[in-house]
């Protein structure tokens, strides 16, 4: 496995890259492998990636298991997977059990039919006959009523299994899909989120992309440490969440980035959004109460571009970064909105693609 850098913009199908990086390592395709090569091809983790590069072609997946123990928690792709294989197996039992009901009643139904046969022949006459055809009749509904109640059960005891599978499932889902720190939406529910966007052919020219970083967030790291870092970076998360309606979509994408997702603001809305958000953590004392420490001012870059703009994913994405370096170079503590012709004359953060 080699690697090569290239401009986010000329990446706009993530997902297959990763997928296509899996298959031509012979790696099989299970959400925990997914997840390692993600963050291999993010590059949250160089060590990581390293790693993963030294595994070579010939990678085995206690090799890989390994890796994402050491590296990230993984325990709720693994849980996941389980929840999984037991939905389906639910769904088997419940499908064979169903099979099973319709074949007995297409019996029951040819038994009529050869009944309403018998019963319609007119030399019918003896009470036997007649009496025999009632029995097998009766004999043929006892049956089914019968059968019937134990599929019943069968069924709503699978459902209710189904249910409390299901129940788990959505609760590992909204976990995978949340930051720890911040509980926001994390970098894999921002990836599904915004490439369902561009999933209806619906315009998106009041859906918007909007990219927030904070502004020299290592030297706050560096004078006093990653522990006061976190707190801010919860803090920061926060006061985002709380500058926007409840439904809107925000999510912590990487260490000190953060994003929203605005549908139904036109393009002046969406600075007065992002000003509110700038202004108010610019305002915001960032002090420890018993020690008396300042660790302000904490001031965040914005930029944002619209979906109509672009053409899938990958190019929004891409629009709203170039914006936010524009603000970056421009000074910093700023919102820009994308316009064309709007250049990002250097190679931003280098994506890793697995060749
Ligand atoms: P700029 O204004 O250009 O954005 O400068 P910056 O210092 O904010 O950006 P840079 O990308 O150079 O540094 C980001 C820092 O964020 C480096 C890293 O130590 C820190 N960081 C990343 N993730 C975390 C985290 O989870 N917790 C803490 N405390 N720090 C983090
Ligand atoms: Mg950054
Ligand atoms: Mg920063």
């Amino acid at each position: 496995m080699s690697t090569v850098t290239t401009p986010k913009a000329q990446v706009p199908d993530i997902a297959g890259q990763i997928t296509y990086a899996m298959r031509s390592m012979g790696v099989a395709p299970i959400p925990r492998n997914y997840s390692l090569f993600y963050e291999a091809y993010i590059g949250s983790n160089p060590a990581l990636t390293r790693e993963l590069a030294a595994l070579g072609s010939k990678a085995t997946q206690e090799e890989l298991d390994a890796l994402g123990d050491q590296y990230f928690d993984h325990n709720h792709g693994r849980i996941i997977e389980t929840a999984h294989d037991k939905v389906r197996s639910e769904l088997e039992s419940l499908l064979s059990l169903l099979q099973h009901e319709q074949n007995s009643m297409e019996n029951y139904s040819k038994l009529l039919v050869e009944t309403v046969a018998r019963i319609s022949n007119k030399n019918i006459t003896s009470n036997n006959i007649v009496g025999s055809v009632i029995k097998v009749l009766q004999d043929a509904t006892g049956n089914t009523a019968a059968h019937g109640e134990k599929t019943a059960q069968s069924v709503s005891r699978h459902s209710e299994e189904m249910n409390q599978v299901r129940q788990e499932l959505d609760e590992y889902k909204r976990i995978a899909n949340t930051d720890s720190l911040t509980r926001l939406s994390n970098r894999r529910a921002f990836d599904e989120k915004l490439s369902s966007l561009f999933d209806s052919s619906i315009g998106l020219h009041l859906t918007s992309l909007v990219l927030l970083d904070i502004d020299h967030f290592k030297r706050i790291n560096d004078t006093y440490g990653h522990p006061v870092g976190d707190k801010i970076l919860a803090t920061v998360g926060n006061l985002i969440r709380s500058n926007v309606r409840k439904d809107v979509f925000v999510a912590r994408t990487g260490g000190e980035e953060f994003a929203i997702i605005l549908e139904g603001n036109n393009v002046d809305e969406v600075m007065t959004i992002c000003e509110r958000i700038r202004l108010s953590l610019e305002n915001t004392p960032f002090r420890n109460s018993r020690s008396g420490t300042d660790y302000g001012p904490v001031n965040i870059s914005i930029g944002y571009a619209m979906g109509s703009q672009a053409s899938g994913p990958g190019e929004l994405y891409a629009q709203s970064d170039t914006a936010l370096y524009h603000a970056k170079e421009t000074g910093r503590n700023r919102s820009i909105f994308f316009e064309e012709g709007m250049q990002k004359n250097y190679v931003g953060k280098n994506w890793l693609i697995y060749k």
